[in-house]
């Protein structure tokens, strides 16, 4: 994989737990969660989103918030996002190299 995919990948995992442990932190405080995990979880959000390349990030942002996802997997060459299907010639012409977005709803594609 792309190593700005594996960060956008990273980043959008670390995102979700932000946002749960904002939304039930007190719920999962009591299942042991760490106080001050909150805290370690956003150093290393912005240690992450340090590296990633401006331009992706413009991406990535603008997605999130239109989608709440930026980042899917295709699976069985369907975009798990918009379930488009991605076309083999779009497949094969993949540059592994190249961080691919899904032509139809453009969101930002990794292929697991
Ligand atoms: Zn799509």
């Amino acid at each position: 994989m792309h190593p700005q995919l594996q960060l956008l990948v990273a980043l959008q995992d670390m995102e979700e737990m932000i946002r749960e442990v904002e939304e039930k932190g007190d719920e999962l405080e009591g299942m042991g969660f760490k106080h001050g995990g909150l805290e370690d979880l956003r150093k290393a959000r912005e240690d992450v989103a340090s590296q990633v390349d401006p331009r992706h990030m413009s991406w990535y942002r603008r997605l999130t918030g239109k989608f709440g996802h930026a980042v899917v997997p295709v699976v069985n060459n369907l975009c798990t996002g918009c379930f488009n299907n991605i076309p083999s010639s779009f497949v094969s012409k993949t540059n592994v190299n190249k961080v691919q977005k899904c032509e139809s709803c453009g969101r930002i594609l990794y292929w697991p």
